[in-house]
């Protein structure tokens, strides 16, 4: 083949891919044939003369002083139509050398299909290279979308074909612009911000890390920078690493492996350059600002001192767990990496999967520890079962209130933890035909007052609800509906005194009067202090006295009626208790009461 006579203009911004394409048109030569005469012979493969490689590693397949020869174009300017300045500054950073280069450029670029602007094809303004971009869906120029099929019969065009270089569809060949796109109405800043970020990470002389925070590679760095340039969004120039200002904006677990990674543990989570462009968009951060970034040391500090922490012995503490003493079946309660359990806080919470008992590093103490006291509230409960104290016996004594007392009989049922004598007691609360993963579906879905719904709904007595909340598989199922954060904005909406839950109150109220509001708060499972707080307290008395009045009522109708009885004994039939009498002595037995009562029966 002949160096090609006719050189068509190279457009600003054009792909190399897109120039070749039109140059062959315009001297009547096929791109693949091109193509073939600047293969070695070591790697003919069709493949590669039909891929998006041309626009990404060209020199990796063909040989570009040949080819810029044939073109009449210098090699320089050939590049300048590809990704390849970006490899240059990854290999300058000692990241994605050659063949990882070319596994992570797919991930950012569309390569199958061919994304083009209509109105741009139509001015002969060529194939941009940043079409591909998968963020980018605009043309820039034009503000329209960007297509990938023919507006005629529809058809995808695939990256590279012989008739691109006329602007025409492979399939129908019509012309690729006969039917011009409608004006879009895209987010036009957002769009620009996009090229604009484009153009910086291509741009040869820009950097593309911040400067190495010292002591830490350059992996590392641009851990912490990440890190700490997200809490920068929520904090006016943060000293300290804040997890709870942090993990708004980062996943929590992507988060606990990149601070593992800075920490030296064993953690193979690095931040890839697809992941932080995406973080970095998403939080709308440019990257020449993530660039410049520098991170003040004692913000640093904070995040190494973490080691001390992580490292903490996480450990099963229930003696009667088969993973007692290791931290296999611990699994991390997650959005609660600080949290605060009746006033102690805690961090590295996690739920033993096996026995369903919650631990966390106490931060007064330092100590690993059990967040609630159910352990000991579970020995002392058994223990006593040996004794063969009765349940009353067991409550008044360890002073707890049947929430606890049926939580810790359920849970010793569950574990096998009750003398034989008592187990056979108990059995009957092992059983149950439901299917209990759908029912603590429901249950939880219902959020409020879950002990009690489960009593009303499916008749389980609470020793049999704890019986199955302990079972490990809704364990598990709790586990992930914490993941899923639902629970948690649940709770803060309902703390207010509405329709459903006075009703549920007066339910409970009626059915056990004797009920302290302790127990009460336990049962709709809201936190006492809260309960007193939102006003439920007050309710309940008022439900209270409600009651109160109406027992006194009644029991003065009952007088009454005995009155009358008496009455009609001897034969004083003053008063007969007709239906409509009745009802009047029923709305207000007071008032009769002073009437007609002789003092005798006070
Ligand atoms: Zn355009
Ligand atoms: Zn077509
Ligand atoms: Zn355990």
């Amino acid at each position: 083949m002949s160096r090609l006579t006719i050189r068509p203009e190279i457009k600003d911004g054009e792909s190399l891919s897109s120039y070749l394409m039109r140059a062959c048109r315009a001297n009547m030569v096929l791109y693949l044939d091109l193509l073939r005469h600047v293969q070695p012979i070591r790697s003919m493969d069709v493949f590669y003369r039909r891929s998006i490689r041309i626009d990404i590693m060209p020199q990796q397949k063909h040989d570009m002083k040949r080819l810029a020869m044939l073109i009449g174009q210098t090699e320089k300017s050939l590049f300048e139509m590809t990704y390849d300045s970006l490899r240059l500054k990854f290999n300058h950073y000692g990241l994605y050398f050659d063949e990882s280069f070319l596994t992570l450029m797919p991930v950012l670029l569309e390569s199958n299909k061919r994304k083009f602007c209509t109105h741009c094809l139509e001015e002969n303004l060529g194939f941009q290279m940043l079409w591909q971009v998968r963020d980018i869906d605009v043309c820039f120029k034009h503000n329209v979308k960007l297509r990938t099929s023919c507006p005629i019969c529809n058809h995808d065009q695939s990256y590279i074909h012989n008739n691109l270089g006329a602007y025409r569809c492979y399939h129908c060949e019509n012309y690729l612009f006969s039917e011009n796109q409608q004006f879009h109405e895209a987010n036009e800043e957002y769009m620009h911000q996009r090229y604009d970020e484009w153009k910086y990470i291509l741009d040869s002389k820009k950097r593309l890390f911040p400067g190495l925070v010292d002591g830490l590679d350059l992996q590392k760095t641009i851990c912490i920078t990440l890190i700490y340039i997200l809490q920068l969004q929520l904090e006016e120039s943060p000293t300290q690493y804040r997890y709870n200002l942090v993990s708004r904006l980062l996943r929590h677990d992507f988060l606990h492996s990149i601070l593992r990674f800075i920490n030296d543990q064993t953690s193979p989570q690095k931040v890839t350059f697809p992941q932080l462009m995406k973080i970095l968009n998403k939080a709308k951060i440019r990257m020449i600002d993530f660039v410049e970034m520098k991170v003040p040391a004692s913000y640093v500090n904070s995040i190494k001192s973490l080691k001390v922490q992580e490292s903490v012995i996480r450990k099963c503490l229930s003696p009667w767990c088969i993973t007692f003493e290791k931290s296999d079946a611990l699994k991390e309660i997650p959005y609660t990496h600080f949290s605060s359990f009746k006033n102690q806080k805690f961090s590295n919470t996690s739920i033993c999967v096996n026995c369903g008992i919650r631990y966390g590093l106490n931060m007064n103490t330092k100590q690993w520890l059990e967040i609630d006291t159910n352990i000991d509230l579970i020995n002392n409960v058994v223990l006593m079962l040996w004794f063969d104290k009765s349940e009353k016996e067991i409550r008044i004594s360890l002073d707890i209130t049947y929430r606890k007392l049926y939580q810790a009989l359920g849970y010793a049922l569950r574990y096998n933890l009750l003398p034989d004598n008592k187990r056979e007691i108990y059995m009957k609360y092992s059983q149950s035909d439901l299917d209990i993963i759908e029912c603590f579906k429901e249950l939880y879905s219902e959020a409020t007052t879950i002990t009690y719904k489960a009593q009303k709904w499916y008749g389980w007595h609470g020793i049999e609800f704890f019986y199955h909340f302990y079972n490990p598989v809704v364990q598990q199922y709790r586990w992930i509906e914490y993941t899923q954060k639902n629970k948690f904005i649940n709770k803060q909406k309902v703390l207010k005194v509405q329709p459903h839950i006075e009703k549920t109150l007066n339910d409970i109220l009626y059915l056990e009067e004797e009920l302290t509001t302790k127990e009460i708060a336990a049962s709709l499972d809201i936190e006492f202090i809260n309960f007193q707080k939102y006003g439920f307290s007050k309710k309940v008395q008022e439900i209270k006295r409600q009651m109160q009045k109406q027992a006194t009522e009644s029991e003065l109708f009952d007088k009454v009626q005995e009155y009358v009885k008496t009455m009609d004994q001897v034969r004083l039939s003053v008063f007969i208790i007709t239906s409509g009498k009745a009802q009047m002595i029923l709305r207000n037995p007071c008032l009769l009461w002073r009437i007609i009562l002789p003092s005798s029966l006070l």
